[in-house]
């Protein structure tokens, strides 16, 4: 067949031959870019695909259809393969791409976190699992008639296991798999919490939690979006009566993810869930091992497992279609990612609860300010447990001031602590003491030349670990060893430890009460899920009569024995610049304290100050949370800080301290200059020097009307960043170090 003229033209005008679509790929790239479909192959959004990159191949998610990249056809890379795989939702990936414009990073770097673990693309290598498959014949013999019974319930099964199971030949199930009667697919472990128990719950609620489980139960069932706080002291059954609205939610055909800072910790909250719905929920954080991850994020994706409780990252798993957010302890600032993406978990499941048209629980003893401050303007629902459930007490609190009645020298625990602990143990109770400082003392110096360990790569002074005898740098990691010798004037033992860690705490504590028993709760110390399982469990045998913790004590654990809690340090966190300085405070002292008394035994807490007269101080001994978030709002307002206003971090940091500052400089001139903006800095940042770079700040801020993202856009389109230097974005800063 002769070719027309104008047959010809087409074929050169338009060069796609090939039909192509745009390919998101988990790095860190700014968008999709387009590859060739192969002649055979078709696509649909949110399909996951494999394609080259560079020299290697990565898998990735179908974008967009249409082609758009101004590119030689002849260089573009055919789609490889494309996985038999549900498609990544599309509420997902509006999400994805809400998160990358917010946080103003790349879109690939937020697929990333929703690839977490693509070998789940890949179809399992193992044996065949059997279920039955059509219909049977009436009358069967009584070897396949048991194999039936046995697979009647429709759990796919592996042949070795139905032989066993069934007391039947692998031959046999062989032959009906060939007759058509048992159908065979790649096993593979089965999706965790699909089969979750939705009956009522055996508890009996109060009249309180009643009817905030039935508000949480209309949220959730209303198939729209909105935010509700949950808010109720420590004990008051937050948790039993969220698990309602997960109910409702999983009863309407939906998943549900509950959201907890520092997932490993929480042994005893994985066992009330357990209690509530007969199955373990789904796990996600970063210790959960491949296997696990794989066979979980299938599980979502695929829309079979109903329940994920997880850290921040379990928010950009791809959900096949999920309803419900619960983000329980939602002032925690771990919820904050403070690397690559940095985005804050609880205001991003907010968003994902928009874009999804379902309700976002927020779960809090101690509410943020930000949270409260929507609460008062009407955007969030309120919902609020006012008393501990069966009527437990709140502790009483004891200032204990550190001027007027101080311990003895070279001690941390003053006599009216050391009277507390000692009756408590006389009357065989815990006490816990909180000090939240890892390791024996945070600084060691020379009694002769004044000279302190420091770190090598970062601003910040070593710990001294007695238990490993070693000096740690708590920022980067570095270890050493104790010198004998000064390094400075050579003098040999001549150092001093200054001031209190755990361990010296604990050495204390000894020293005061011989015959108790007493044990450390902290995260080098107690480094997996299974040994703070086991913790927690010698502790509510009675195992430990005085616990010295970190924060990693201060959460959701329940303690009946635990009478007497000890603060240390109450002004620890309260010193340095940081915005939410005092409301963190409150929010830690709070919840530690929270500790005492849980069971029917009134507790009694004492916190040790120089400061009584500070108003979180006061706040706390008065029990009184909301005059304290009062007067804390009406600062913030004032200095229009946020909720009120905006702010934004620029962090820029690099090796050469005259390069990074010399750069610092220029962006700084480059700043856009609008009167309802400001910028602050370049100035050091408090970590100057980390993990051998150098660190520079700057502080954005604006009202709350102006759009940050839009100004940094303007103002870094016109800054080249040097390849020795980085440059950081963090919008909504959570802290400032
Ligand atoms: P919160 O989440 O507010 O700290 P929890 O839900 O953890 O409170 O409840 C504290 C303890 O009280 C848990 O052991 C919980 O099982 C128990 N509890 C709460 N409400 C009830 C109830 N109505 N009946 C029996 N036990 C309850
Ligand atoms: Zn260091």
């Amino acid at each position: 067949m002769a070719m027309t003229q104008s047959s010809l033209l087409i074929a050169e005008d338009a060069p796609e031959s090939g039909k192509r679509a745009q390919v998101l790929v988990p790095y860190p790239l700014s968008r999709a870019y387009d590859y060739l479909l192969p002649g055979d192959m078709s696509v649909q959004p949110g399909d996951y695909v494999r394609v080259p990159l560079g020299k290697r191949d990565t898998p990735g998610v179908v974008w967009t259809l249409e082609g758009k990249d101004k590119i030689d056809p002849a260089k573009l890379k055919n789609i490889q393969q494309k996985y038999a795989f549900e498609p990544m939702p599309q509420v997902h990936r509006q999400f994805l791409e809400w998160v990358a414009r917010y946080t103003m990073s790349d879109l690939g770097a937020v697929l990333k976190m929703s690839l977490s673990a693509p070998e789940a693309l890949q179809p399992p290598k193992t044996a065949n699992a059997y279920t039955l498959a059509g219909a049977m014949p009436e009358k069967l013999p009584a070897a396949r008639r048991k194999i039936v019974e046995l697979l009647s319930d429709g759990v796919p099964r592996r042949a070795v296991d139905i032989a066993r199971e069934a007391g039947c030949s692998a031959a046999l199930i062989r032959s009906m798999a060939a007759a058509g009667q048992l159908a065979a697919r790649p096993a593979s472990s089965p999706a965790p919490c699909r089969d979750i128990n939705l009956d009522d719950t055996s508890l009996t609620f109060s009249k309180d939690q009643q009817s905030a489980a039935d508000a949480l139960r209309k949220l959730a069932g209303a198939g729209k979006f909105s935010t509700v706080l949950l808010d109720g002291v420590t004990g008051s059954g937050k948790t039993e009566v969220y698990f309602e609205a997960v109910a409702e939610a999983v009863r309407q055909g939906r998943q549900a993810l509950i959201l907890l800072p520092e997932i490993s910790l929480s042994a005893q909250f994985l066992e009330r869930f357990e209690r509530r719905f007969g199955t373990a929920p789904a796990l996600w954080h970063s210790e959960v091992p491949a296997a696990q991850r794989r066979v979980t994020w299938t599980g979502v994706a695929e829309g079979k497992t109903k329940v994920v409780v997880g850290a921040r990252s379990a928010l950009f798993l791809p959900y096949a279609d999920l309803g419900l957010i619960i983000v329980d302890e939602e002032h925690d600032a771990s919820f904050k990612q403070e690397e690559g993406v940095m985005y804050h978990a609880r205001d991003m499941a907010i968003v994902r609860a928009r874009l999804g048209g379902f309700a976002a629980v927020l779960v809090s003893a101690t509410p943020s300010l930000e949270t409260m401050v929507n609460v008062q303007q009407g955007k969030y629902h309120y919902l609020q447990l006012p008393a501990r459930h069966a009527g437990a007490k709140l502790p009483d609190i004891h200032i204990v001031s550190l001027k007027l009645a101080p311990p003895s020298r070279g001690k941390f625990i003053s006599p009216l602590l050391e009277k507390a602990l000692q009756e408590t143990f006389a009357a065989g109770e815990q006490s816990l003491l909180f000090l939240n400082r890892r390791g024996y003392a945070p600084l060691t110096l020379c009694r002769t030349c004044g000279f302190r360990f420091q770190c090598p790569s970062c601003s910040a002074w070593l710990v001294e670990h007695k238990r490993f005898s070693r000096l740690q740098c708590h920022h980067c990691g570095f270890l050493q060893n104790v010198p004998r010798a000064c390094p400075s004037c050579n003098d040999e033992d001549s150092f001093a430890a200054c001031g209190p860690g755990v361990e010296r705490i604990q050495e204390e504590v000894q020293g005061l009460l011989p015959d108790a028993r007493t044990f450390i709760l902290a995260s080098d110390v107690i480094t997996s899920p299974n040994m703070i399982r086991g913790a927690v469990r010698d502790i509510e045998d009675r195992k430990h009569d005085i616990i010295i913790g970190t924060q990693i004590i201060a959460k959701g654990h329940h303690f009946p024995s635990l009478t007497c809690v000890g603060v240390i340090d109450a002004d620890l966190g309260l010193s340095g610049g940081d915005l939410r300085a005092g409301e963190r405070t409150f929010q830690l002292l709070h919840q530690v304290a929270g500790r005492a008394g849980r069971g029917e035994k009134m507790g009694r807490v004492y916190l040790q100050t120089y400061m009584p007269e500070q108003s979180v101080i006061r706040a706390l001994a008065k029990n009184n949370r909301d005059e304290f978030l009062a007067v804390e709002a009406r600062e913030r307002e004032k200095a229009g800080m946020p909720p009120f206003g905006r702010l934004a971090g620029l962090i820029v940091s690099g090796p050469d301290e005259m390069k990074l500052d010399q750069f610092c400089r220029a962006v700084a001139q480059k700043a856009p200059r609008y009167d309802d903006i400001r910028v602050l800095g370049p100035a050091p940042a408090p970590m100057a020097y980390l993990r051998g770079r150098h660190r520079r700040r700057f502080l954005i801020k604006a009202g709350k009307e102006i759009s940050l993202q839009k100004y940094l856009a303007e103002w870094l389109s016109t800054v080249k960043v040097p390849s020795a230097l980085l440059l950081k974005v963090d919008i909504d800063p959570q802290s400032f170090f």
